[in-house]
């Protein structure tokens, strides 16, 4: 993998690398991800925080207000505040990273797409893509290999 997954921020204060492949990628039409980005959704590629190796400089965290109720904070560059990556849950060993941010955001596409509920009519998914109106049985779509990583962080 190694430099094949670096990315960065758009005034190139912050850069980093990940470690390995993430645990499964995720593309998001819901609201709140389509307010946060300004966009139809977000790509989000979940990964274990340790697997981060910061190159440059420090996101810092930016609590955000959810429809759920549930704690998100996106992690941004103190310069030009793109968000980086996110933290659902405070939950510190586990992170969804802004596919976008990537120098090569084709090398990661997306696994899942979930909330195509409020998906923008115009947007076409690939018949073959997973969709789930809201969320999804996390033990049936991810690699057992995936499962293993998450069940090490979280329990
Ligand atoms: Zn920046
Ligand atoms: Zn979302």
């Amino acid at each position: 993998m190694t430099d094949k997954l670096d990315g960065g921020c758009a005034c190139g204060a912050v850069r980093y690398r990940l470690g390995s492949a993430p645990l499964f990628v995720h593309c998001c039409h819901c609201r709140d991800c389509q307010r946060q980005t300004g966009s139809a959704f977000v790509i989000n590629a979940l990964i274990e925080t340790d697997r981060i190796a910061l190159l440059s400089g420090s996101p810092v965290p930016v609590a955000m207000p959810t429809d759920s109720g549930r704690p998100h904070d996106i992690h941004r560059c103190p310069a030009c505040q793109t968000a980086m990556w996110s933290d659902y849950g405070r939950r510190p060993a586990l992170r969804f990273v802004r596919v976008g941010t990537l120098d090569d955001p084709a090398a990661l596409p997306p696994d899942v797409h979930i909330f195509t509920r409020s998906k923008l009519p115009w947007v076409a998914l690939p018949p073959t893509a997973p969709a789930f109106d809201v969320y999804y049985d996390v033990k049936a779509l991810w690699p057992a290999a995936s499962l293993e990583r998450r069940r090490a962080i979280l329990g």
